[in-house]
């Protein structure tokens, strides 16, 4: 039997929901589980609005938006990242400044941000890659410093936190992904805008609405809604959020199933770490795990490969990513590398992410990690 490398979650509520939700005659946005989601999140991110969107890409463009992002604005993120979070800058004329990564985490390196600001700067764009969070105390005092914003691109970030906090609560805004391959989803594509500066909520809402004022023409505050801003349609479906629903009522059985699967990976993999042929993801003290993906690092790309090829030959789907934004077509051309590129380019190289989702069995991460033992070991 193949191992893919993900299968979307789940968890079996799902039906009834997307029925209930068929069954009101009112599936578009803004809807009944669309609240009911908001509100979920509201209250355990503790954020000032939670905004459903069709994806985490449009979730950062709404924020770009909301920041007011213009020609000749520079924005600071890693390289080693998806190319929404740069594709939504420069959508709006932005100039992206890529800083290298801390190998451990392959976050962005704190450490290297001030020395990428300019006069143009607006933004700071940490991404928590993996789920596990970027080192925010230090991010946030160094926007703070320059008067910069921070839009945290939590895409893979549910259920983690940093020192005791969520992740997606340290920035101005911030965005979640619910896209097939990530923790939870809603039928496949869906996101999450993030608001904890209280001054940008109303204009979220009108931004999201066609850059109409419907919502609150819908809560009462005026007597009829018109054309009061720029804005798109920035909203997901009631159907999405139904059976997003269903998940987040079981978020905590999901998140159980992921760690343990996770624990799997890391105890069966130990010994090869132990013995030097790879590298085991490191979880810094302030930071939580909340099991989005299991990644180990070989030696190098030519290992990589070859790796890649033996885990196939045994049926199972194993991937890398990403290829650094910096030295792609588009990242040349809408881009810049500040510093020197230590890491970004070579642990991408090295990098491989093993099948990790919902329901994965405890016998198939045995033959993914014994069929791994049998490559560095040589019995292969
Ligand atoms: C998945 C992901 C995105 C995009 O999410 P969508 O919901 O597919 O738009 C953006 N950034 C990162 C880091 C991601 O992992």
């Amino acid at each position: 039997m193949k191992i893919g490398f993900n299968k979307p979650p789940y968890i079996g509520n799902e039906e009834r929901y997307v029925l209930q939700a068929i069954q009101s005659d009112k599936i578009s946005g803004n809807g009944f589980f669309t609240r009911k989601c908001e509100q979920w999140f509201e209250e355990h991110l503790r954020c000032q609005r939670a905004l459903l969107a069709p994806s985490c890409t449009h979730a950062l463009e709404m924020a770009a938006i909301l920041l007011d992002i213009k020609e000749g604005d520079e924005v600071i993120m890693p390289s080693y990242t998806f190319v929404s979070t740069a594709n939504a800058f420069v959508l709006r004329g932005a100039k992206i400044v890529f800083v290298d990564i801390r190998p451990d985490t392959m976050n962005i390196d704190e450490t290297l941000i001030e020395a990428a600001i300019t006069s143009k700067t607006r933004v700071i764009v940490p991404v928590h890659y993996a789920g596990v969070a970027c080192e925010m105390d230090s991010i946030m005092a160094v926007a703070k410093k320059h008067n910069l914003y921070v839009v945290e691109d939590a895409a893979q970030a549910i259920m983690s936190s940093y020192k005791g906090k969520s992740l997606g609560t340290f920035g101005h805004l911030a965005a979640f992904s619910f896209h097939e391959t990530k923790n939870i989803t809603s039928a496949g594509e869906g996101g999450l805008l993030v608001i904890n500066d209280a001054q940008f909520v109303e204009r979220a809402e009108i931004i999201r609405e066609k850059g109409t004022n419907r919502t609150q023409f819908f809560r009462g505050m005026v007597d009829k809604y018109s054309w009061v801003d720029v804005g798109s349609s920035y909203l997901m479906n009631d159907v999405s959020a139904a059976y997003l629903w269903g998940q987040l009522e079981k978020i905590d059985a999901i998140q159980e199933d992921r760690l343990s699967s996770w624990e799997n990976y890391f105890q069966g993999l130990r010994p090869l770490m132990e013995e030097g042929f790879i590298e085991l993801p490191t979880i810094p003290r302030e930071c939580t795990n909340n099991a989005h993906m299991f990644y180990i690092k070989v030696k190098d790309l030519k290992t990589r490969t070859e790796f890649l090829e033996h885990l196939k030959r045994h049926d199972i789907n194993a991937v890398f990513h990403y290829v650094p934004l910096h030295s792609s077509v588009a990242g040349e051309k809408f881009g810049r590398f500040e510093g020197r590129d230590t890491y970004t380019t070579s642990e991408s190289e090295r990098l491989v992410r093993l099948p990790m989702f919902y329901g994965l069995t405890s016998g198939q991460i045995e033959k993914i990690t014994t069929s791994a033992h049998a490559f560095f070991e040589g019995k292969a």
